[in-house]
């Protein structure tokens, strides 16, 4: 007997950062709303195997680092120092738990429908859901559909991920024990996170990287900075290196890499294939129902979400721009609000990118290189840790922040830094952004004293000529 087709508003076809959100304000917006999820928990790569454990095993690794080796200086002895490898995946994955509750929860309050299985979407936005356990299979027969599929992690075609040793982001989170090699291919903020992860831990950790620098496409000056404090921490980088050929043997992984003509053969325990994640496009056949994609397979759209097809958008990584969650969680708000009849737009000027590792990295807009190329005059100001008050307290002074400014009409373009908690600072300087505000304005404005604000307050004031402390 053909499944009845139940009639809504909106389907969501995926519930991570991207489609949640969107669930979630187009709820309050007054539309009843479907989110379609296949896996057990909501919340996507970002709360189940990106974002949210990798900071879990960030911190409690910080936390190791700080026991073994900052603690003495601040005349902190501790005994035999000890890492329970058990205990702290347990808590992330306890950390993980907490999230998804607390999204079912927002479920819940919202009076979203929560689908559990795997959607398809058919002509006439249709979505079928295929139970992922046990219950009934469903339709609906939706008003609109917003596509957030996601991403999956791109594999190299001789070394599939078996998660055991050759892992991908899932099995990276969760490696038993810690290794005694682990190879990294890929020096982009996943590889260089996770790979941080197991060096503060005592792991020797290699990372090859094909382009010329780690963090290809951020400011050459920030990149420089973070190969210099990574190298020091002991991450060997290996640049401009290819990695021709992979193999697992038992508990060994072997990695051929070449560079400059040269050859050599890398062995390790474990390996992590960080090369790039791709768009999902799991039940979702683009060419049967005529969907534009583009290059990459990501679904093309407009600055609404709207797709090619009538009513149906699409948001996060499976659509063009970085992949990234809260650029995911923008754009879910945008295809809500316009579904919704509501006027907004999405921009991509003032978007964040960080990188968690310790010192951590922060930019927003133009690196010097992209004001260069582009043409126009801009003027630069920068301000080290080093002569920051609250750096020095904290023992914490590698890294710097740097304003790329017009020189001209003094507008910001961009901001980059590396430094302690760097990503909470970005945010001051995201919001300059969103109001336009020139470098004077930030040089203008009173920043806390002793903080690390202050260095951004610096920063700016440096691209005018008028830092004070250095
Ligand atoms: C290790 C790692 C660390 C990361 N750290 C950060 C970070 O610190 N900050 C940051 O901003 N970003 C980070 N990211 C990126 C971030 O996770 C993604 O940008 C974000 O999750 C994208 O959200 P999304 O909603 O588009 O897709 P996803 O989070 O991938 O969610 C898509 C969901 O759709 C479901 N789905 C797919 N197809 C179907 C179907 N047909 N039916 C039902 N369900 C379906 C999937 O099961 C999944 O749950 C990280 C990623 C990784 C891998």
């Amino acid at each position: 007997m053909a499944t009845q087709l139940t009639p809504v508003d909106l389907v969501v076809i995926g519930g991570g950062p991207g489609g949640y959100v969107a669930a979630i304000r187009a709820a309050q917006l007054g539309l009843q709303t479907v989110c379609v999820e296949m896996e057990r928990t909501l919340g996507g790569t970002c709360v189940n195997i990106g974002c949210i454990p990798s900071k879990a095993l960030l911190d409690s690794s910080h936390h190791y680092e700080f026991a073994a080796h900052g603690a003495k200086a601040h005349g902190i002895g501790i005994g035999d120092l000890t890492i329970d490898v058990a205990t702290m995946l347990k808590r992330k994955d306890d950390v993980v738990g907490q999230n998804t509750k607390g999204l079912e929860f927002l479920f819940r309050k919202n009076k979203i429908t929560w689908a559990r299985g795997r959607g398809t979407l058919r002509p006439g936005n249709v979505v079928d859901v295929t139970p992922s356990e046990s219950g009934d299979a469903a339709s609906y027969q939706a008003k609109h559909v917003i596509i957030a599929t996601g991403s999956v992690p791109v594999e190299l075609p001789f070394l599939r991920f078996d998660e055991e040793r050759v892992l991908s982001n899932v099995g990276a989170l969760k490696i038993a024990h810690v290794p005694k090699h682990l190879i990294v291919i890929g020096g982009g903020v996943i590889g260089l996170e996770l790979g941080s992860v197991w060096r503060r831990l005592g792991a020797k950790v290699t990372v090859i990287e094909l382009m010329a620098t780690i963090l290809p496409g951020m400011d050459d000056e920030l990149v420089k900075e973070a190969t210099r404090v990574f190298s020091r921490q002991g991450l060997e980088l290996r640049t401009g290196t290819k990695v021709t050929a992979g193999r697992r043997e038992g508990d060994r992984v072997t990695v051929e890499i070449a560079k400059d003509g040269g050859a050599e053969t890398l062995e390790g325990d474990y390996v992590l294939v960080a090369v790039g994640r791709r768009p999902s496009l799991e039940g979702i056949d683009a060419s049967a129902l005529g969907l534009e994609l583009g290059r990459r397979g990501e679904i093309l759209v407009d600055d609404q979400m709207r797709t090619n097809l009538p009513n149906v958008y699409a948001i996060g990584d499976c659509v063009p721009g970085p992949m990234l969650a809260h650029k995911a969680e923008e754009e879910g708000v945008v295809a809500a609000e316009v579904i919704a009849g509501q006027q907004a737009h999405m921009h991509y000027r003032s978007i964040p990118g960080i990188v968690y590792t310790w010192p951590e990295i922060a930019a927003v807009g133009m690196t010097e290189r992209e004001a260069r190329e582009s043409g126009r005059e801009y003027r630069v100001g920068r301000f080290p840790f080093t002569a920051n008050g609250r750096a020095r307290t904290a023992g914490e002074t590698a890294g710097f922040v740097k304003f790329v400014a017009d020189a001209r009409t003094d507008e910001l373009l961009g901001c980059h830094m590396v430094g302690p908690s760097v990503s909470e600072l970005v945010a001051e300087v995201v919001l300059a952004f969103e109001y336009g505000a020139s470098s004077d304005d930030i040089g203008l404005t009173v920043h806390a004293h002793p903080t690390l604000s202050e260095a951004v307050k610096e920063a700016a004031l440096g691209a005018l000529g008028r830092a004070v402390h250095i």
